[in-house]
């Protein structure tokens, strides 16, 4: 999918809060499927401007979209996309006031039945960077309800399986026909009729299952991923809710992350300074090798472009940069003092900065540039 959601919404990337509201609300209107009965195109409009509206309407979400990019928020990346239609009528609530909240639409394909959706479960991951540099597979554990074997279901007989019981109230806009979920069933339109005696009052059984989530590289310490109906199952033809993974970052022993850039401590001795020498570091894709030229000044700062971390909507790489620490020995013996006593006078070491040298909140300004 290349559409994203200001194109989706018909507004720009600089669109104010009340300008987005205000797109959506006209989308929202014009495709919806009351109006546009049986017409699958209108239905997906109506769909996806809902999930438009869900991450750019929010602040927070919006900040991290134009962060991050399109591409981490499919799939459901940041609890956004991946909406049913109870999320969408129910975020009418807050765009069209009371009138049409709260069940107000009779949804879709006739009937009216609402989609039980199962809870959505929570579980938290730790990575390596190694693991958010390259990407990754994980396979989880997870102890999830589901349906019990042997567990049966039969219509409901309050709402005669329709999941909602209707009532005509009279509003400012005129008769209205409103719906609200069934109290006796709570909108499945289904009640259990036998189940084994293992299962919870809904027929469900708690199980441990593999889940394998596939981690995109450049994952942010406390970002969420969402998998798509791996939480707990529904009763009756409900759907699963969501598993919703939470990135943890793990600490590297010698690299440390800032945004995609990595930072690396690299200690020379004097003389390895002095003479020039070539020495192994470490980067998330294995040990490389670099060199260092004689006469290297502490504080310099070498940058490995590309060895840092992609960026995590797939435009791009971070840097690895490596800062030149020059280690000073705290204690000398007798001939070693007296080559650096003899040295002390010597002209060549004196300080003498070149002009192109930069300083250091030079060096610091380059790093963030
Ligand atoms: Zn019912």
């Amino acid at each position: 999918m290349k559409e994203d959601f200001y194109d989706i919404l018909g507004v720009s990337k600089s669109a104010s809060a009340a300008e987005i509201k205000k797109a959506y609300r006209k989308m929202a209107l014009k495709y919806h499927p009351d109006k546009n009965p049986d017409d699958k195109e209108a239905e997906e409009k109506f769909k996806k401007a809902a999930e438009a509206y869900e991450v750019l309407g929010n602040e927070d979400k919006r900040a991290k979209y134009d962060q991050f990019g399109h591409q981490a928020f499919e799939g459901g990346g940041f609890g956004g996309g991946g909406m049913n239609m109870d999320d969408i009528f129910s975020q009418f609530g807050d765009i069209f006031g009371g009138a049409f909240g709260g069940g107000g639409f009779s949804g879709f394909g006739g009937g009216g039945r609402r989609v039980v959706k199962g809870s959505n479960l929570r579980i938290r991951v730790k990575l390596s960077l190694e693991d958010i540099a390259n990407g990754v597979e994980k396979k989880i554990k997870v102890k999830r309800k589901v349906q019990a074997d042997g567990v049966s279901y039969r219509t409901c007989s309050t709402c005669n399986g329709q999941g909602q019981v209707t009532r005509v109230t009279n509003t400012i806009l005129g008769r209205m026909q409103t719906a609200t979920t069934c109290p006796t069933c709570g909108g499945a339109g289904q009640s259990i009729d036998k189940k084994p005696s293992d299962a919870d009052a809904q027929g469900l059984v708690v199980k441990e299952e593999t889940v394998s989530v596939k981690i995109p590289a450049g994952v942010v310490d406390g970002m969420q991923l969402k998998v798509t109906g791996k939480g707990n199952a529904a009763p009756g033809n409900g759907i699963a809710g969501d598993l919703l993974v939470a990135i943890q970052e793990e600490e590297h022993p010698t690299l440390k992350r800032e945004g995609d850039n990595l930072h690396y401590d690299l200690y020379v001795s004097l003389p390895d300074a002095v003479l020039g020498t070539s020495t192994e570091i470490d980067t998330v894709t294995g040990k490389v090798r670099i060199k260092i030229e004689p006469g290297v000044q502490s504080g310099k700062i070498l940058r490995l472009r590309g060895k840092g971390i992609p960026s995590v909507n797939g435009y791009g790489k971070g840097d690895l940069l490596v800062h030149v620490n020059v280690w000073t020995p705290k204690t000398l013996n007798k001939k070693q003092k007296e080559f650096f006593e003899s040295m002390r006078e010597d002209e060549h070491f004196q300080p003498k900065p070149e002009s192109g040298d930069k300083s250091f909140f030079e060096k610091v300004k380059d790093m963030f540039s």
